[in-house]
């Protein structure tokens, strides 16, 4: 950990579907491999990654007692995690009762931790929370306007999550300013198929855009972000569509993908160029948003240093990075439109030599952090 050496590195999607997808590099090899072997479940999953880890071929360790520590990003912390925790009996349960939080994440989650454990029985499980950097929001801006008793009782309130993802940009954007991160105002904002956009002032989250669950926000490949809370009850009122089928239909069928039928931005891009009108409004109305909260985020920070694009969309379009920006030049926001094109695969600074508020394109790096925030606990 000392030289943050990656000796091996995958990916195991579509777990539970005919086809699994596989992917895994390591220092060992000199290619990736791809494999396509159904994934049943999750301890399958993990079963598949550890035979490529122990490979006499591919692998990188020869005996499980090599691993000392497994970090876990679980996404749901509530307010009982604050911190990076080591999993014990309690966390654990602490973490399941947090399930109707967030019910599609914390249950995998637990799951990835129940399986790490039986395989590497002697390792230290670590938690690192995605809710853990938007703590220091405060209660102005984390709470509802909601009575008052259902934050009491059932905790509803803002959240918010990429928490990893937005401390680890800032993190890297206060190196590159040569500035200690805590006399710093940042805009941070991750778009990937979740989009989320936190305010961050004096190196603390005190806003982001995500709420009690990731479905608040921004427009998002197929999550709808903000929409009029009445909306459901109308559609209620006047269709046969149940509360699940609103619920699907806002966090899987909306969002992009509810306005164009694309959820992919590169394919939305390419239908933008070929013409296609509903692809454009589709592509307007995420830049709209994204813009909309800068401006929000900026009235609250009132000096803002640097602006920080991050996650798929953020690192590799140019073409979003140029839209968004464009017009904010009288807030001191003066992209150079030449260092926005280059295609760059580090952090790199796409603002006009004399622009007051510099602009970043930072990879964001959330298993890197995962690993370091794992390693400052057990060290
Ligand atoms: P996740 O939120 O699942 O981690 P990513 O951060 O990988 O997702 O972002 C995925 C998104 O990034 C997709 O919408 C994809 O189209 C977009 N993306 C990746 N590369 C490009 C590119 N070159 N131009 C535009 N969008 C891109």
């Amino acid at each position: 950990m000392e030289n943050a050496a990656v000796l091996a590195h995958g990916v195991i999607e579509r777990i539970g579907e005919a086809e699994g997808k596989h992917t895994y590099e390591a220092q060992t090899i000199n290619e990736k491999i791809f494999l396509s072997d159904p994934i049943k479940n999750h301890q399958d999953g993990m079963d598949q990654i550890v035979a490529l880890l122990m490979d006499n071929q591919t692998g990188v360790i020869k005996d499980k007692s090599e691993i000392s520590a497994i970090g876990h990003r679980v996404v749901h912390g509530a307010e009982s995690f604050q911190q990076t925790s080591i999993i014990d009996d309690e966390v654990l349960s602490a973490i399941k009762e947090n399930i109707p939080l967030a019910p599609l994440h914390n249950p995998a989650n637990i799951t990835g931790i129940e399986v790490s454990k039986a395989i590497f029985p002697a390792a230290v499980q670590v938690a690192v929370f995605d809710t853990a950097f938007h703590h220091t929001i405060p209660a102005k801006a984390h709470l509802y306007a909601l009575p008052y008793d259902l934050y009491e009782t059932m905790r509803i309130r803002r959240y918010g999550f990429h928490g990893t993802s937005h401390h680890y940009v800032a993190q890297q954007a206060a190196k590159l300013l040569d500035q200690p991160l805590d006399t710093l105002n940042l805009i941070t904002i991750h778009l990937g198929n979740g989009g989320s956009i936190t305010a961050i002032e004096k190196g603390k989250s005190v806003d982001t855009s995500m709420g009690m669950t990731p479905l608040e926000g921004l427009i998002m490949g197929t999550r709808s972000g903000n929409i009029d809370p009445a909306i459901p009850f109308f559609l209620s009122e006047n269709t046969d569509m149940s509360f699940k089928d609103i619920d699907t239909m806002l966090n899987k069928k909306s969002g992009l993908k509810g306005i164009c039928g694309l959820n992919d931005m590169r394919n939305i891009l390419s239908a933008v160029e070929e013409g296609d009108s509903k692809a454009k409004t589709a592509l307007d109305m995420y830049v709209y948003q994204i813009k909309k909260y800068i401006g929000a985020y900026y009235a609250i920070l009132g000096k803002v240093n640097a602006i920080i694009f991050t996650a798929g969309i953020g690192e590799h379009s140019d073409v979003i990075r140029k839209l968004v920006c464009t017009g904010l030049e009288h807030f001191g926001i003066d992209m150079d439109l030449d260092k926005n094109l280059g295609k760059n695969s580090s952090a790199r600074e796409i603002n006009k030599t004399n622009s007051p508020v510099r602009i970043y394109v930072i990879p964001t790096d959330e298993e890197l952090k995962i690993a370091q925030e794992t390693w400052k606990l057990i060290k």
